[in-house]
């Protein structure tokens, strides 16, 4: 028996796959707008202050390393729940949260769309167009029919929120609705926080499911304005879920720490999500890492850590703000002729340039640049010694 011979041979990922062939290209001056990472003017991936002292004080304890609980440890779970609720929501203090530590933001997600899954709902999960390549993949992946509400117009290069709107009241009952709670990945265009009242308004006479990813809190405006949604998701008194990710936050990727929070209407109603969690989390990878998260439960529980971790974390962001300064600058220096101003206006590590497929290949041939065939770019990949590169080779694929 030849038992794989009909293994097809799979598509690569498009961005781990585009940086395949970043990292295979020869040239020096090569330059990666293609993966989800920040990277220091000096392009390294950075390591935390924080993270760094937070880890010498672990590594110091040489505690032995047995299997923790299955939602993950407790400092860690309700440090992540101060910082998306506030410390002094009514909803912990009500017990009506329940969180567990997950692989990464994308854990979170499969963890969640696994969970409402076992809901037996029979109704589809919604995500925005465009979004993140993962969201369809890790939905489909747990058994959802996935559809798509209108979210980015090109024209504005801002988003058409009518039509999201139109395709929000048009979902059956109880549909997963995914809801980038900030800068939307990937076009940098965010809701304002008038129109997420109107989306809440919208999920809850019409019964669907908030599901919210937070994969970036701090990058658009800093750790309190930037849970806007969760906080107002939380005032509303409906039942929803947050996944949420330290990678880009703390540069912590490779630990894969991230959490997922349900919350329920009553202290009781927690008590039987997370026993259900819990199995599910059981009969996939039993439980959770345990350094990535002590790491970032000794940060967010010190005081002084906390602010030196929230120091750095406004560093990246004001880094990355003056990135898209820069590059709007120096496009119209470069003689291009159209508005790029959207650029500065969109949140987060990424904006949607609007360049063709075809524009985005001929950077990558002609001059080491690579980036999403979507016109997505890295902005947070930019720096002083790139950018002029960067904005001379946009302005001759436009030309
Ligand atoms: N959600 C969004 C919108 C993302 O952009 C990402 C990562 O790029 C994730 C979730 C997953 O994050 P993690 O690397 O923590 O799994």
């Amino acid at each position: 028996m030849n038992l794989f011979t009909s293994v097809q041979l799979a598509p690569k990922d498009p961005i781990f796959g585009l940086t395949e062939a970043y990292v295979a290209d020869q040239r020096a001056d090569k330059v990666n707008l293609g993966v989800g990472v920040y990277y220091t003017d000096e392009g390294k991936v950075p390591l935390l202050k924080a993270v760094i002292q937070a880890e010498e004080a672990i590594v110091a304890k040489h505690s032995p390393r047995s299997y923790i609980p299955i939602e993950g440890p407790n400092p860690y779970n309700s440090a992540v729940q101060n910082l998306l609720f506030g410390a002094d929501s009514s909803l912990i203090k009500d017990g009506r949260v329940v969180t567990a530590e997950c692989l990464g933001g994308t854990g979170a997600l499969r963890v969640g769309a696994d969970f409402i899954k076992r809901l037996n709902l029979n109704a589809p999960c919604a995500i925005s167009n465009p979004t993140w390549e993962n969201h369809r993949g890790i939905f489909e992946s747990a058994g959802f029919e996935v559809v798509e509400y209108t979210y980015f117009d090109g024209k504005t290069r801002g988003v058409d929120f009518d039509g999201m709107v139109k395709s929000l009241e048009s979902f059956p009952k109880y549909t997963t609705v995914l809801l980038h709670a900030c800068c939307h990945n990937p076009t940098g265009a965010d809701i304002t926080e008038a129109q997420w009242r109107q989306v809440i308004d919208i999920c809850k006479a019409k019964d669907l499911i908030p599901f919210l990813d937070m994969a970036y809190q701090g990058f658009a405006d800093g750790i309190e304005k930037d849970g806007i949604a969760v906080r107002l998701f939380a005032e509303s008194g409906m039942s929803f879920f947050v996944s949420s990710s330290f990678s880009k936050s703390f540069s912590l990727y490779g630990e894969r720490v991230g959490a997922l929070s349900i919350v329920t209407q009553s202290k009781d109603e927690s008590t039987r999500v997370l026993s259900q969690l819990k199995r599910v989390i059981r009969t996939n990878y039993s439980n959770p890492p345990t350094h990535g998260a002590a790491i970032a439960a000794a940060v967010l529980n010190s005081p002084e850590l906390r602010q030196l971790w929230e120091d750095e974390l406004a560093e990246m962001r004001d880094r990355i703000k003056a990135m898209r300064h820069g590059l709007v600058e120096k496009l119209a220096a470069a003689g291009v002729k159209q508005d790029f101003a959207f650029i500065e206006a969109q949140r987060g590590m990424f904006s949607y340039s609007g360049l063709s497929a075809e524009q985005v290949e001929r950077l990558q041939k002609e001059d080491g640049i690579y980036a999403l065939s979507t016109g997505r770019i890295c902005v947070a990949a930019l720096n002083t010694k790139n950018i002029d590169k960067v904005a001379q080779a946009i302005a001759r694929v436009l030309a």
